[in-house]
């Protein structure tokens, strides 16, 4: 009903911004477009504790389609070690880790499930096309400068020279690419040089952010507007 109203009173910003919208789309500006539907949304939607909820479960889904991909990587890379290795010993966890790897497989294909109910679940609007569309772009999370940013600070590869965010997907992990987690293989190699993160690392890796927890933490807000957005 509010919205409604809103229509009411205002259908000729609507027309502009549809117009707008249109010309920015047209023209390749993405960002701008994405300003533009963000506009949208806040004069258009106001149930913000459905759509709060919504990106919440989005974002940390897609994080762990991360980091179950990136955590495949890290036990394929030790499983080709072991395997050419000539230490004995250490081939006898070649089964854990093959183990470890069907585990992988179906946990991936269970939250991909989840992902696409929960893309099917968001309320048809503005933020819903607006993430759609972003995540058409080609390698849309390199082209966010905060990720990419908040990628280093959290001490993933971003902020190293191995460029690990910007190496092609696995085909079939589409989804799971993106920046580090607390499983990427590469920093857990360099920040321990072993099999698992300590927990101070581990807690540096993975952001903190809760989106329905009000008010946001300017970190919360940053996460919004970066990965439904891809604003900066
Ligand atoms: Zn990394
Ligand atoms: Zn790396
Ligand atoms: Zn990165």
């Amino acid at each position: 009903m509010k919205n409604l109203v809103k229509q009411i009173r205002f259908p000729a910003l609507e027309d502009i911004l549809s117009f707008a919208q249109n010309v920015a789309e047209t023209s390749g500006r993405w960002v701008n477009w994405q300003i533009i539907r963000g506009m949208r949304h806040v004069w258009w939607e106001t149930d913000w504790d459905v759509l709060s909820r919504w990106a919440q479960s989005i974002i940390e889904t897609e994080e762990r389609l991360r980091e179950i991909t990136q955590r495949e990587t890290f036990v394929k890379k030790n499983i080709h070690r072991f395997h050419n290795g000539s230490d004995e010993a250490a081939k006898l966890v070649l089964p854990d880790f093959i183990e470890e790897l069907i585990a992988l497989d179906h946990e991936y294909t269970r939250l991909e499930r989840i992902y696409d109910t929960l893309l099917a679940g968001c309320p048809v609007g503005p933020i819903k096309s607006g993430y759609l569309w972003i995540r058409k772009q080609p390698q849309w999370h390199l082209r966010n400068e905060w990720l990419r940013q908040d990628c280093a600070r959290r001490g993933g590869c971003c902020g190293r020279q191995c460029k690990c965010c910007e190496k092609p997907p696995d085909p079939m992990r589409k989804k799971g690419w993106g920046h580090c987690t607390a499983k990427c293989a590469c920093c857990n190699d360099v920040l321990e040089d072993g099999f698992r993160l300590t927990e101070r690392n581990r807690r540096t890796l993975q952001p903190e952010f809760d989106l329905t927890v009000y008010p946001w933490s300017d970190y919360s807000r940053e996460m919004f507007r970066a990965y439904i957005w891809s604003l900066e």
